[in-house]
């Protein structure tokens, strides 16, 4: 029996089991081995019987002076009945419910009995206690008399049975091979494979289970480190091009804005630009809360690196976005005579330097062949669209907005259609722990805005009950009236079969109820993502504009949409968002100087649900939001990590920065030495795994 063995071969596992166990993603001996228990019990100490005392919890190990199946009452109700000593006394024992007892357990049977005291008239007794026979040695115990793992139980898989199929295979289990060099491993203290994996699950002390641990999420983090950096080595042996930094035209720029830059922002675009001089392609992540102000520096970028006669292209997560950046970048550039372009899947338009304030619709065909030519300095536009079909004569720079999995894979995707390689810049409201940045993100520099723009108010953020409804669509016409404007977010577009049972709010009938009961006098909108695109173009345009009031919309204003005049921003069914997203959701408003307000609807009174909510109220900025929500829901679920194929024991170890920076050190060591690993077949073989299995996009 090795690793690779699958379960239907293991004894004892019949169909019954592994199906359960396929529902826990287990499906070999490997998968089994590295379910790790979710805590340990502590059975290794034991109480002489005659320290029992009520409500105590215990381990007693004693002789079975009796065991019999007493009576049977209330028809499927069985008990059994025993009485155990030890050199101190004896006492009494109940089971109810496990007649197959009588038949495992025999009188004058040594055994190991844990759980707690109980009392009855007669005094106290051993009420239901697990039970294991004694063993010559505590290496055969398996459920008593030791520390023994308790691992996370599904319906079906006890921790019982886990205990005893994992110690089974345990014991059948050929040699490991041993994939961390020597020298790695020198200084460590790290038990070999087999012996970790023995010490994981029947630990001699919680410490060796720790350690032994450590031991595989550091290899885990080391496999992934060298797979990650034997990338970022590939891709620095590839030339970018140098972009000289011209701070006149720099001046120029900053001082064309109706504002003046933050120092944060002063900071990052230095660092930004100066990192665009270097030959070697620029790695770099602009970490900004939401409206701290990002895309003026993505600007800046772009500028840039269009003197120097290169292209840029601009990622956005939306169309919608694409839209605002096509219009907002395309005006911060206006001055400087550039061309830029729209590509997105209803309407391609591009801005010519003729006409900086207009712009022109063109044909996919000539825009694209524009791109090819190097005639257009910058192509805004999606994903998508623009990984699929865009050819640049003469990329410089990808700039991706509010999509931080985007990485390795996708920049190999843009290296064949040029010679040189473009520098990366990512922008992104998520802050990211140091820990990925460092490993899924690949060793990225980081760059960060920590300040919000002068003037701003911070955003007054309220959970609404049902009944404060009516108060709150008053405050609304209030504002309205007072000239600003307002998002109402539904979860849903339609009710539908699903969405109906569960009483969900849906953008079709608030807009109907609002536009016509609660604000029939004011211009109510509708956004959603099944709309037809012009028609999208079309509300945003008049929202921008002022001349819709309250605008009904999904989650598709999620991200990046700027409508400085918006003062409020309302969430039905707010429970039903993270609260990353919620976060998200509030940065809509607040982006100019008019005081701006966030309100939370749920029908929800559960208060799990309304500590949540109201944990927004109280963090003010996405820093100490992403740490609530790492506290909540652990690392994978905010950062949509638990995609990418990571295991999940190394996953919970991504936040551990000294394990982190150890591997990091030693796969930075191990690649200096050997870059294909040529020596190491093994370490090779897991990294080219990796390669096909890591989900890095
Ligand atoms: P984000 O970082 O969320 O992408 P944006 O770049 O969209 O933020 O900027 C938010 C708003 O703040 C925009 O309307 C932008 O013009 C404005 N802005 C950016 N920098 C400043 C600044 N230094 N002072 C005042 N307003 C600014
Ligand atoms: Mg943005």
């Amino acid at each position: 029996m090795n690793l690779a063995t699958l379960l239907s071969q293991v004894p004892r596992v019949g169909p019954v089991y592994q199906k359960r166990l396929k529902n826990l993603r287990i499906t070999s001996v490997r998968d089994l081995l590295f379910y790790f228990p979710r805590g340990y019990e502590d059975f290794s100490n034991i109480t002489p019987i005659v320290n029992l005392k009520e409500g105590m919890s215990f381990c007693v190990r004693g002789k079975l002076l009796e065991i019999q199946e007493a009576r049977t009452f209330r028809k499927r109700m069985s008990l059994t009945t025993g009485l155990v000593e030890d050199k101190t006394g004896a006492v009494r024992i109940l089971w109810f419910n496990q007649p197959y007892l009588v038949t495992s357990l025999k009188q004058g049977d040594e055994v190991y009995l844990a759980g707690k005291v109980v009392r009855d008239k007669q005094g106290i007794f051993l009420g239901n206690p697990v039970q294991e026979k004694a063993q010559n040695s505590t290496f055969e115990l398996t459920h008593l008399g030791r520390i023994v793992p308790v691992y996370a139980e599904t319906s079906g898989v006890s921790s019982r049975w886990l205990r005893s199929i994992i110690k089974s295979v345990l014991v059948q289990l050929e040699g490991i091979l041993e994939t961390l060099p020597q020298e790695i491993l020198k200084g460590k203290n790290f038990p070999a494979p087999q012996k970790a994996l023995w010490q994981i699950h029947f630990p001699d002390s919680i410490k060796e289970a720790e350690n032994s641990r450590n031991r595989f999420a550091f290899e885990e983090l080391f496999h992934i480190l060298l797979f990650i950096l034997s990338e970022r080595k590939k891709i620095a042996s590839i030339k970018a091009p140098p972009i000289p930094l011209d701070t006149a035209v720099m001046s120029r720029f900053t001082k064309k804005l109706s504002f003046q830059l933050t120092d944060s922002q002063k900071k990052a675009a230095w660092q930004v630009l100066k990192d665009l001089e270097q030959p070697r392609p620029m790695n770099r992540l602009l970490e900004g809360d939401v409206g701290s102000g990002k895309t003026v520096v993505a600007a800046m970028a772009a500028l840039s690196v269009a003197k120097a006669g290169y292209q840029t292209v601009f990622m956005a997560p939306t169309e919608i976005l694409s839209q605002q950046h096509f219009k907002s970048v395309g005006a911060l550039l206006s001055p400087f005579k550039l061309t830029v372009g729209l590509l997105t899947g209803s309407s391609d338009r591009f801005i010519s330097p003729k006409l900086p304030n207009d712009s022109i619709e063109v044909s996919r065909t000539k825009l694209l062949k524009m791109a090819l030519e190097g005639k257009v300095n910058l192509i805004i536009g999606t994903h998508a669209l623009i990984q699929e079909k865009v050819r640049f004569g003469n990329l410089g720079l990808v700039i991706i907005d509010e999509q931080h999995r985007f990485g390795i894979k996708q920049r190999a995707k843009l290296l064949h259609r040029s010679t040189l390689i473009p520098h990366l810049l990512s922008l992104t409201a998520t802050p990211i722990p140091r820990t990925l940045a460092l490993t899924v993100y690949g060793d990225l520099d980081l760059s960060l805005i920590a300040e919000l723009p002068k003037g701003r108010k911070e955003i007054i953020t309220k959970v609404v009950a049902p009944e404060e409804r009516k108060q709150t669509y008053s405050f609304i016409a209030k504002e309205v009236k007072a000239g600003r404007q307002v998002f109402v977010i539904c979860p849903r577009i339609e009710k539908t079969e699903e969405s109906g049972a569960l009483e969900m709010k849906t953008v079709k009938e608030e807009h109907e109820k609002l536009s016509k009961e609660i604000f029939p006098k004011l211009n109510v909108g509708m956004l959603h993502g099944k709309m037809p695109k012009t028609e999208k173009e079309e509300v945003m345009r008049k929202f921008r504009m002022g001349k819709i009031h309250i605008l009904v919309s999904t989650s598709v204003v999620e991200v990046g949409v700027d409508i400085p005049n918006a003062s409020v921003m309302l969430i039905e069914g707010a429970e039903r968002f993270g609260l990353a997203q919620l976060h998200q959701f509030r940065g809509r408003v607040g982006r100019a100087e008019h005081q701006s307000y966030c309100f939370l609807l749920t029908e929800s009174s559960s208060s799990g649900i309304l500590s949540r909510l109201r944990a927004l109220s109280s963090a003010k900025n996405g820093f100490e939001l992403a740490e609530l929500d790492l506290k909540l829901r652990g690392v994978g679920s905010f950062t949509g990590t638990k995609q990418w194929g990571v295991p999940d024991f190394a996953m919970t170890q991504l936040t551990n920065l000294k394990l982190v920076e150890e591997a990091r050190e030693a796969a930075k060591n191990l690649l200096e030495k050997d870059i294909a690993l040529k020596k190491y077949p093994l370490l090779k073989a897991r990294v080219q795994e990796l390669r096909s299995n890591l989900h890095l996009e």
